[in-house]
């Protein structure tokens, strides 16, 4: 009699290591990957991919800073379990409380994971143009995450900035001060840049792409103009919106500009020929195809924008 129940124990003792390992390994899908990138701060790295119901909006560089009393989130993520999921990663690395998050710009891989830190005691920070811009797209975006994203959004994960941002915000993490600067219309018409003075990091969010082909959903002049103003600045480290860090400024940014210098001069030039806008999209930019993910799904929507803006220079 006693044989079978010790059987009967070993094999529910299997079960249990079987259960338990299913369970860290299912935990381990919704644990985001980390990695400091310079002291005291932390980045996950996106992947290259268009937004979808696998990522679910998954996709853009996140993370945060942490000073001698406080956190500061820069981004939360493609969808809420993102945000939550950066939650968890920081108190894994730190039990600092979170006191500010910085919302680089609009767009939803960016913004989505807001909820996650939604609390009396968090100030959200962007750009003074970042509330309009959300409450312009807010419902589009909404009616467009189940489809698109496979993922369910409500007006409260939109949630705009307690600290707007007009030129230049300096905040306090405790030994350790954090600048943010609202930039003219460049990606977006709302980006905000943070800079952290103790590493020399500017964590420039979508101003900066690598690999992935940068999305003009501002203006193409406004954009090159701020990069060839902040191209003569020097930064240890930089942090793109979609792509690896930087350590080589301003290098780095070298294929960001050509690609939209090539844009600015060729769609320049068949305005001048008095060609048109359809032609343009066949024909622009098709030098640059190779260098770049994605190239393929945002190319042509980045030849109207700039095209629409270029017919009208003087
Ligand atoms: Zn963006």
């Amino acid at each position: 009699m006693q044989e079978p129940q010790t059987i009967e124990r070993k094999s529910l003792k299997v079960i249990f290591l079987l259960i338990t390992f299913l369970i860290q390994n299912a935990y381990a899908v919704t644990t985001l990957s980390i990695a400091e990138v310079a002291q005291g701060i932390y980045v996950h790295f996106g992947k290259h991919e268009m937004p979808n119901k696998t990522n679910h909006g998954a996709i853009a560089n996140i993370g945060f800073i942490i000073g001698n009393n406080c956190v500061a989130v820069i981004d939360t993520g493609g969808n809420p379990e993102q945000g939550f999921a950066l939650k968890k990663a920081i108190t894994k690395i730190t039990d600092k409380p979170v006191c500010y998050v910085i919302n680089t710009h609009v767009h939803p891989d960016h913004i989505y994971g807001n909820i996650a830190f939604k609390s009396d005691k968090v100030k959200f920070i962007g750009h003074n143009k970042l509330a309009r811009a959300m409450s312009t797209r807010g419902q589009y975006y909404i009616d467009k995450a189940v489809d698109q994203l496979d993922i369910k959004l409500a007006a409260k994960h939109i949630i705009p900035p307690d600290m707007p941002v007009k030129k230049k915000l300096i905040i306090d993490l405790g030994g350790r001060k954090l600048t943010i600067n609202a930039h003219p219309t460049a990606h977006t018409d709302n980006d905000v840049t943070v800079f952290d003075g103790r590493t020399q990091t500017l964590w420039m969010s979508d101003l900066l792409f690598l690999e992935h082909l940068p999305v003009i959903d501002g203006s193409l002049l406004g954009w090159l103009k701020e990069l060839n103003r902040m191209e003569k600045k020097t930064y240890k480290t930089v942090i793109p919106g979609h792509g690896p860090v930087v350590t080589d400024w301003p290098k780095s940014l070298q294929p960001e500009k050509k690609y939209l210098q090539t844009l600015l001069s060729e769609i320049r030039e068949m305005i001048k020929q008095g060609k048109f806008l359809e032609e343009a999209v066949k024909k622009v930019g098709y030098s640059e195809r190779k260098k770049w993910k994605l190239f393929d799904q945002f190319h042509k929507k980045n030849v109207t924008t700039a095209f629409a803006e270029l017919e009208w220079e003087d």
